[in-house]
């Protein structure tokens, strides 16, 4: 029997650790992305994945699913309240899905790791339906303060990108929608430095009063300035990471009370 964890990335003390924090909720593609985004995190050194699930108890599925990776994973939950989750039709895009996940992972490294041992870190915001290249990781791992490059399919656009001048600064945002955004960039698109986060212990993504696409400033604002971003991906001319959306799949045949066997895990 082979042991699973002879799977796991390669660690160094010489790198950085990336801290990938993922939101995640019970759908029937759950497992399939979760599986997707796993394969990838695998080829990525010094990673610590942050798995949160949109849920009031840890399921058995992702549980064990983490179990099995060999990645080195930390595993948390909290529940969207009913009164913020976007279960109604047609999505309101202004209701923040993932952003109470994304929190509790925030204060879970400023509770679990202690900012004076040394230790480099970088935080990423990896949604589980995106795709990365392993090529982001490395953009990202000697992040000083934030760092950001281009994410495709987003804001209706092949991609967002920053505006980058002849200095290599960010001077604002090539998007269609609302380029006046402090930070106009989605989540996919920036990583920040762990001490940051350490330095400034109330920055968190703001879950009210925020309007739609102003969920990634809410937290870059209170964390840093224009003139700290350093642009990645070669001066951002470079798509490492897409903003891609699973198709939900036709389940109708499987009727009321399922045709499938419920005991198979999909
Ligand atoms: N998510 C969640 N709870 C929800 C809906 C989404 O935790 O009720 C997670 C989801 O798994 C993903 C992230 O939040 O990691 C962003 O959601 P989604 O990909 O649906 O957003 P979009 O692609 O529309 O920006
Ligand atoms: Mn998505």
């Amino acid at each position: 029997m082979k042991n699973v964890h002879s799977r796991s990335p390669p660690w160094s003390d010489a790198l950085p650790t990336l801290h990938v924090i993922t939101p995640t909720y019970r759908r029937p593609v759950q497992k399939a992305e979760l599986t997707r985004l796993t394969n990838t995190l695998l080829h990525v050194p010094n990673l610590h994945w942050l798995v949160v699930e949109d849920a009031a108890e840890r399921t058995a599925l992702v549980s064990r699913l983490l179990e099995n990776t060999g990645l080195n994973y930390t595993h948390l939950n909290i529940e969207t309240p009913q009164n913020l989750t976007a279960l109604k039709e047609p999505r309101n895009e202004r209701i923040p899905v993932g952003t109470m996940q994304r929190n509790l992972a925030l204060r879970w490294l400023r509770e679990n790791i202690n900012p004076s041992s040394g230790h480099k870190g970088v935080v990423y915001f990896a949604d589980d339906d995106n795709t990365y290249s392993l090529e982001l990781f490395e953009e990202m791992r000697w992040t000083r303060k934030a760092s950001v490059w281009p994410v495709a399919f987003v804001g209706g656009l092949r991609y967002e990108s920053p505006k980058i001048n002849s200095q290599g600064k960010v001077f604002g945002w090539r998007t269609v929608f609302d380029p006046h955004r402090p930070f106009a960039i989605d989540m996919a698109g920036f990583a920040v430095n762990l001490q940051l986060i350490f330095s400034k212990p109330q920055a968190y993504f703001k879950l009210k009063g925020v309007k739609g696409g102003y969920q990634e400033s809410s937290l870059l604002q209170d964390l840093i300035t224009l003139s700290d971003l350093e642009p990645k991906a070669s001066n951002c001319t470079k798509v490492l990471v897409w903003h891609t959306r699973t198709e939900s799949p036709l389940l109708m045949n499987e009727g009321e009370k399922g045709f499938t066997n419920t005991s198979v895990e999909v």
